[in-house]
């Protein structure tokens, strides 16, 4: 148990846990174009994952993978407005897309068991952002690419 006092909500309780799933996935950078509503999985929240919804602006460098990546605009990011993620930390949020759906499943398969009862906003710690805007998976950062 967290203690209250140690985590002021709205801040998501910081709980690591394991993702094989997101470095795993096949998805191209074409999946995606400049418009879209997106969300980065980031958690659960009372029993459903939960992310940062974005919208993409344009394809953008993803240094930390060095492959290609989109700018994103997050309406709630303040100081970080804008980041920019590679493709397999996206899903669709505006339209629903078969591939995007079957992570999203897999995700909930994976991550909703072991939270199952907590009503509190858990953040799994998959993401850093750099300071230089870059999105990166924990899996990124550690391939040492
Ligand atoms: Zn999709």
């Amino acid at each position: 148990m967290i203690p209250s006092s140690w985590t002021p909500p709205p801040t998501p309780a910081f709980a690591p846990t394991p993702d094989p799933l997101t470095p795993a996935r096949d998805i191209t950078h074409q999946h995606f174009q400049a418009g879209e509503q997106v969300v980065v999985l980031k958690g659960v929240a009372g029993g459903e994952l939960w992310g940062d919804a974005m919208r993409i602006v344009a394809p953008s460098w993803h240094t930390p993978t060095d492959e290609d990546g989109w700018r994103l605009r997050d309406a709630t990011g303040g100081a970080q407005t804008y980041v920019t993620a590679h493709a397999r930390y996206l899903v669709h949020l505006s339209r629903r897309c078969p591939d995007c759906l079957i992570y999203l499943r897999a995700l909930e398969d994976h991550l909703l068991p072991k939270y199952s009862g907590h009503d509190a906003l858990i953040d799994c710690g998959w993401y850093t952002t750099t300071a230089l805007g870059q999105l990166v998976h924990i899996a990124d950062t550690r391939s040492g690419r």
